[in-house]
């Protein structure tokens, strides 16, 4: 895997998976990161989580790879260099307590192997990826299903915001929220991100 740099994820890109958690719906994007340490390859081996921290929720989500300094004007297509599927993993309940304290949320978002990533493929376009849903699939059932199509803020409006307000270069990435149908996972669970028909990572997880 080529070096990544910043991993910037989005909160409450999807309308119905803002109300599923009883959120408002966002009116700019929401942006936090997580830090390097948080990744790990989806690539058929297991994934150790922490077992003594209450729920841990996954969220699947299409994630884009930067390929070049953001410069005002510059399109998507000029930007993004690769796409991958990837799981934002969130201890849920660690995160509603700091919620209601108000407290960041890093450490219920950017634990170590917070940040599943598949391998990257080519960017097939800004209109292409909107022809494909991506699934996660949960022991053999699907329990997530998304389309770029149906974000609330798309990746044009992510990458000039991220750019102009934090920073955007090449080796960055971007979680770009996830859809409905988030919940937990349990220790053997059996995970597998799909592109249409195609299997692009998975992973079994062990908690410890
Ligand atoms: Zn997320």
């Amino acid at each position: 895997m080529e070096a990544i740099r910043n991993v910037y994820c989005v909160g409450r890109n999807y309308k119905l998976h803002a109300e599923e958690l009883g959120n408002a719906v966002p009116t700019s994007p929401m942006i936090f990161s997580k830090p390097t340490h948080a990744l790990v390859l989806a690539n058929g081996e297991n994934i150790m989580l922490p077992a003594n921290q209450g729920e841990i929720h996954y969220e699947a989500e299409f994630v884009i790879r930067i390929g070049r300094e953001y410069e005002p004007g510059l399109g998507t297509e000029d930007m993004v260099d690769g796409f991958a599927l990837g799981i934002d993993f969130t201890l849920r309940d660690v995160q509603d307590g700091l919620k209601k304290k108000g407290h960041p949320w890093l450490v219920s978002k950017g634990f170590k192997n917070s940040a599943i990533i598949t391998e990257f493929q080519e960017f097939p376009g800004d209109e292409a990826i909107k022809e494909t849903d991506f699934t996660l699939v949960k022991n053999g059932v699907e329990v997530q299903r998304g389309n770029i199509k149906d974000v609330i803020f798309d990746l044009q409006t992510l990458i000039t915001f991220i750019g102009e307000q934090l920073g955007l270069g090449k080796g960055d990435i971007i979680y770009t929220g996830t859809p409905a149908g988030v919940g937990p996972v349990a220790d053997g669970d059996q995970l597998r991100l799909t592109w249409g028909e195609k299997t692009l990572g998975e992973c079994q997880i062990t908690m410890k």
